[in-house]
């Protein structure tokens, strides 16, 4: 799949998905960033460890692409703070001055927006939750593309299971790493179109959070018209991000990744269906503040399905149509 996003720059950025670990700071973050730091006594962040970064090398190999090894353990702690700067970049003071990102490993896999104590406004993003983007992207992208033998076959769909299991039980995701590494470094084609999605998704969700600000919801009662007003506004401000392509350096959201978040509400909506059936719930997902995320991509995909380029068209039919696969080999509702 081409992407004008194939560009040297990118290079270590694609690869580094791979290798970042959660590991427990036990330095204070600075005070500083006091506000944004979450009520429990320690910070986590993600960092690579040595093993990851020789992970990272041998997968930039298989793709042929050269790896700056000091570069990417830089960006492999920074990368969402990096993403956020660029959208602020693109959407400029008016829409962004005042208001704070954070940026940290939780164990909780959300992202969110919220006024801290001191009324700052705070747009905050779990680094955990974009690695849970990206094992996803790369279990569904690899039976989208690849014909699998009937062990891997079962296997992919038992590790999804476990991927989803992580928004629950986020320590998880270090039991479920060694089953996951062998699809990552045995698969290494699909990388660069996990990263490319993983990076549209990520982008999209900053953009969906300010949005949440911009419109005022901040602090207002719950109303689940304010997730698609959010999602419409986010979807405005990812293509401007699209646009603004050549201008960026870490957030390359190209015009082939404009389904990605019709895409995520998808795996929402797996989410949300796995969850219920593991709970024996026969009852449909229920939320005061959220509707169900099968009614946001529809709501997504029929407010701007028709600017989508062929290849973004292509690009969501064939990950569409491996989850659909999924859906149906989990017993779940395959809509
Ligand atoms: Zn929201």
């Amino acid at each position: 799949m081409s992407s004008k996003g194939d560009n040297k720059d990118r290079q270590s950025d694609k690869a580094l998905f791979v290798l970042r670990e959660i590991e427990e700071e036990t330095a204070q973050a600075p005070s500083s960033d006091k506000e944004a730091v979450p009520t429990t006594q320690k910070a986590h962040r993600i960092y690579p460890t040595d093993k990851g970064l020789d992970m990272a090398e041998e997968i930039a190999a298989g793709l042929n692409m050269e790896m700056n090894r000091k570069k990417t353990a830089q960006w492999a702690t920074e990368l969402l703070a990096h993403y956020y700067h660029d959208v602020a970049k693109v959407l400029g003071d008016d829409l962004c001055e005042g208001l704070t990102f954070e940026h940290l490993a939780s164990r909780k896999l959300i992202a969110f927006s919220a006024h801290t104590h001191t009324g700052r406004a705070l747009v905050s993003f779990d680094q955990q939750l974009d690695l849970w983007l990206f094992s996803l992207n790369v279990l569904i992208g690899i039976r989208a593309f690849w014909c699998l033998p009937k062990d891997q076959y079962a296997q992919t769909a038992t590790l999804t299971q476990g991927v989803l299991a992580t928004l629950e039980d986020p320590y998880l995701h270090e039991k479920i790493r060694p089953y996951l590494e062998p699809y990552i470094t045995g698969y290494v084609k699909v990388l660069p179109v996990a990263n490319c999605l993983v990076m549209a998704m990520s982008a999209f969700i900053i953009c969906h959070e300010i949005a949440h600000h911009t419109l005022g919801h901040v602090g207002m009662k719950n109303d689940p018209q304010h997730e698609y007003d959010a999602d419409k506004i986010a979807y405005a401000y990812l293509e401007k991000v699209c646009n603004a392509f050549d201008q960026l350096t870490y957030l390359k959201v190209s015009e082939n990744m404009m389904a990605a978040p019709c895409l995520l509400m998808k795996y929402f909506d797996l989410t949300e269906q796995w969850s219920a059936k593991q709970q024996q719930r026969d009852a449909p997902f229920s939320s005061e503040s959220h509707p169900p995320s099968f009614k946001r991509y529809q709501a997504l995909e029929a407010a701007f399905s028709s600017r989508w380029s062929q290849e973004a068209v292509n690009l969501y039919e064939g990950f569409s149509g491996s989850l659909h696969e999924l859906l149906v080999q989990l017993e779940l509702n395959a809509r």
